[in-house]
């Protein structure tokens, strides 16, 4: 056997396989310059076709503040930085240990949470934080399925699973988008869970978490609301606010609608749990925890408090008026009756019709307009994702205004139903982009 076949992962997809195989034969050689040259390249690349050609409407990520992204190129996050300000393990650090208490304290004015761990590195890890905070290997968790947006964190393959936790479903009501909590009420007495996971990947509406953290009470289980996607929203005081309303803990993701570096947080009401997180994070799970990703944290945290409240409306408002405009191009919006199509910055198409939720956005990426599937609670689609989901977030960021919605919605159509060849539309959506290249809600100092 050569070492190549010794190197191949057996386990992945086929397609998988082949292309690394042609990357790798394409882009490695003995030339380490021309590898240099390679890997710059790509880099150029992959910036031209994701920030300025194309229409970014995947709910999970964003443009990043630029004066937020130069300080993760900094020495900085090279140094390490053990234990509490005051009294690190390393010498030199009077400096640094100042950023992460202005950080942690920026966050906890964001949210308005009397304790946030800020040293974790994202939203998985901050679940499971959470989960090694409340429970022990062997305990019980409740979390939203899949096709209610459950997020594998909360599910076996993820951090629960892998910590050793059982996993049940909350019960739901579908035709309504919520959590069916008589349902809930019953199984939660059975089950006796130590937490209750709210929220997931498309949160559409928000959840009762009042309702929930009456009925956790009931037996002392902790009700964890996973913002990794509304955190955005709820920054700006928008959607919901978890902790006030019940949750004990909120975990987020920071470079989705948060719009900061790839990073995690948790944020909790109980000084109890507090303490165990801190432990968690140190000496826990965490050595260095990249003070450059916190500075960077820092900065988005003061664009969130300077435009937050404009950002969470615009990314709103966009998401209603893109909802009515594909529904008025005949697309399948998901839409609740009494409710609507949404009240985020989330959107939901059904995806049956157009092959699947994967398959739909692959068709989608080659015109440049770049979405993923994801779980609703209908019909299956075999071997795909039954949804597209939508967010508005970036092009927000990019300073589209519900006005624009009409157009997106029209270069989504002309693909998914005018059955457009998607190199057809492309060059379109390419000059529709060019006008908005300037970032908004950012400070620029
Ligand atoms: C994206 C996501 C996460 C994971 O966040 P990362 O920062 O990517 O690790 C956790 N929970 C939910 C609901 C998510 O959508």
């Amino acid at each position: 056997m050569d070492t190549r076949s010794d190197s191949a992962k057996a386990w992945l997809p086929a397609e998988c396989r082949q292309v690394i195989e042609d990357a790798e034969k394409t882009l490695l050689s003995d030339d380490l310059d021309r590898i240099d040259t390679a890997l710059h390249a790509l880099v150029e690349a992959h910036e031209l076709h994701m920030d300025i050609e194309s229409i970014g409407l995947n709910a999970g990520t964003n443009v990043i503040n630029p004066r937020a992204a130069a300080l993760l190129g900094r020495s900085l996050g090279n140094r390490p930085s053990l234990g509490y300000p005051g009294d690190k393990y390393e010498m030199g650090m009077e400096h640094a240990e100042r950023i992460e208490i202005v950080t942690e304290a920026l966050v906890r004015r964001l949210f308005n949470a009397p304790f946030a761990e800020i040293r974790v590195g994202s939203g998985a890890l901050a679940n499971l934080y959470a989960f090694m905070a409340t429970c022990r290997p062997g305990d019980r968790i409740m979390a939203f399925p899949p096709e209610m947006g459950g997020h594998v964190t909360h599910h076996r393959a993820g951090a629960a699973g892998l910590y050793g936790l059982e996993i049940h479903p909350v019960p739901y009501d579908a035709a309504r988008m919520t959590i069916d909590l008589d349902r809930l009420r019953r199984e939660t007495i059975r089950l006796r869970p130590k937490v209750i996971t709210v929220a997931g990947s498309l949160c559409l509406f928000p959840y009762d978490v009042g309702a929930v953290r009456a009925i956790a009470d009931e037996v002392g289980a902790w009700v964890l609301y996973d913002a990794a996607h509304m955190a955005g929203l709820i920054a700006g005081g928008r959607f919901q606010a978890p902790l006030a309303e019940g949750a004990h803990l909120m975990t987020c993701s920071t470079y989705k609608a948060f719009g900061g570096p790839p990073s995690g947080l948790v944020m909790t009401t109980e000084a109890e749990l507090a303490e165990r997180i801190d432990k968690i994070a140190y000496p826990g799970l965490t050595a260095n925890f990249d003070l450059g990703k916190t500075a960077a944290l820092a900065f988005s945290v003061l664009d969130l408090l300077a435009h937050g409240v404009a950002y969470a409306d615009i990314c709103i408002a966009n998401a209603r008026a893109l909802g009515e405009a594909m529904a008025a191009e005949g697309l399948p919006v998901h839409t609740i009756a009494g409710r609507g199509q949404t009240e985020s910055h989330h959107l939901a198409l059904h995806a049956a019709a157009f092959g699947g939720g994967q398959t739909a956005s692959k068709r989608l990426a080659k015109a440049n307009l770049l979405l993923c599937g994801i779980g609703l609670p209908i019909a299956e689609v075999a071997g795909d994702l039954n949804g597209i989901r939508i967010g508005t977030q970036e092009i927000t960021r990019w300073g589209m205004e519900p006005k624009d919605m009409r157009q997106v919605a029209r270069l989504l159509a002309r693909v998914l139903k005018g059955n457009e060849a998607p190199g057809q539309v492309r060059p379109d959506v390419i000059r529709f982009r060019r006008d908005f290249q300037t970032l908004r809600f950012v400070r620029a100092v």
